[in-house]
């Protein structure tokens, strides 16, 4: 990718076209992407984070990332986490497991789960009920950002009901909103490469969003690059998430993370290595130049790191992502990075911000919670359970299971931890 250290006189109508609030389109992007110096990217990026930000906020969520189960049967080959029907260290987290999980996130101002899993075979859409269910009674205020669209699409096939069935019957149980992931990068080319066309065709995970957005649900978009995808690409998976944005207004941010290639198929077979900071923060600010019409931009500092995720604030992002508590499935591939609350609003602040606490829609709750009472520090993520913790939960002899593996487990109702 050219990062060229001039201004090619081809792009200067280009850059006074984003500093006059005009929108690009596709092969403009392109050329911006490509020929634009870093440096004048990130101030045009910066420029409109101002003009949609003037209040100097930068703002974060204490949320807790939990990953309900790691079986898989979808099989991405860019997945380090997932585990086949009947592996040994296949693992479904039991309803009591998760209340801890979320007394723990309440515990440090946290206010919602993102929970997401593996497409388990073995969980019918009955499971995620009760569960949505369980959470609400015990926990009236808490909020459940939940299933991407890919998992919404499997209870979709596992059922035999439509997606906006699905999406009726959750929100009935209490989905609150649902998290773009699985959108990888929203071309069919690049989808059959990383084995995720199955999972979910382009046009499927923007339909699912489509039919959120029109039963009420916000919901985020995200884009995972550094795979087998062209910029072309990058660039036409971004214009995808605009035009449906257009039309229905429902997503509250954009994310965009490098694909971590550790343990991965993809990775050993393609020899890919990660893709740079400047890949990564060149990317990120012509996200916020194509996705005009998207009001709040995330670091990924999960997988970028805190300093980069501190540069990302002036490369277009203003919000900081999630204290996060929880994360298995970029640790899986190799990327171990944490931050907690004090340590992600260090980073604001250091940064020229102020630094404000969320919800998932983005409206503000307040001011950094360790301010106001004594918290525990987080000095690294805790984990979906404890290594060599194999037991299986004993509400699942409830939901009839479809795999052979999965029968079997049920039988046996509860095993002890070993
Ligand atoms: S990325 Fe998600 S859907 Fe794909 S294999 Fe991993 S857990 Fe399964």
């Amino acid at each position: 990718m050219a990062t060229c250290a001039f201004i090619m006189p081809n792009i200067t109508g280009l850059i006074d076209k984003v500093k006059a609030g005009q929108r690009v389109d596709a092969a403009e992007a392109l050329e911006l992407y490509r020929h634009a110096p870093t440096a004048v990217l990130g101030q045009l990026a910066d420029g409109i984070r101002r003009r949609k930000h003037p209040d100097g906020h930068v703002t974060y969520i204490i949320d807790r990332n939990v990953n309900y189960t790691n079986i898989c049967v979808a099989k991405c080959n860019f997945c380090a986490f997932y585990r086949e029907v009947g592996s040994s260290d296949g693992y479904v987290l039991g309803f009591e497991e998760l209340f801890r999980k979320i007394d723990e996130t309440i515990a440090v101002g946290g206010v919602q789960l993102l929970l997401q899993g593996g497409h388990n075979p073995d969980l019918p859409l009955s499971w995620y009920e009760d569960l949505f269910r369980a959470v609400k009674q015990r926990y009236p205020e808490f909020k459940l950002h939940a299933l991407s669209p890919p998992e919404v699409i499997h209870l979709s096939r596992l059922s035999q009901l439509p997606v906006p069935e699905i999406i009726r019957r959750l929100i009935g149980a209490g989905l609150d909103s649902i998290p773009g992931g699985g959108a990888e990068i929203l071309v069919d080319r690049v989808r059959k490469l990383l084995h995720c066309y199955g999972k979910a065709t382009s046009d499927e995970w923007l339909d699912v969003m489509r039919h959120a957005h029109h039963a009420g649900l916000r919901t985020t978009a995200t884009m995972m690059y550094g795979t087998l995808e062209t910029d072309v690409e990058r660039i036409e998976h971004m214009m995808r998430l605009r035009d449906l944005q257009d039309e229905t207004g429902g997503f509250t941010a954009f994310i965009t993370w490098s694909f971590q290639p550790d343990h991965t198929e993809l990775g050993a077979d393609h020899a890919i290595v990660e893709a740079t900071g400047v890949d990564y923060l060149r990317t990120l600010a012509i996200a916020r130049i194509v996705l005009d019409n998207f009001d709040n931009l995330q670091a990924s500092w999960v997988t970028q790191g805190g300093k980069v995720g501190q540069l990302s604030l002036a490369y277009g992002a203003n919000d900081m992502g999630s204290v996060m508590i929880e994360e298995n499935v970029v640790r899986a591939a190799g990327a171990t990075y944490c931050m907690d609350e004090l340590e992600i609003v260090r980073n604001i602040e250091d940064a020229g911000f102020t630094a404000k606490r969320r919800n998932m829609h983005y409206e503000l709750l307040g001011d950094p919670v360790y301010r106001e009472r004594d918290v525990p520090r987080m000095l690294e993520l805790a984990t979906a359970r404890e290594a060599g913790d194999t037991h299986v939960p004993e509400e699942l002899a409830n939901y009839p299971a479809r795999s052979r593996a999965g029968k079997q487990l049920r039988v046996v109702p509860h095993n002890p931890v070993n």
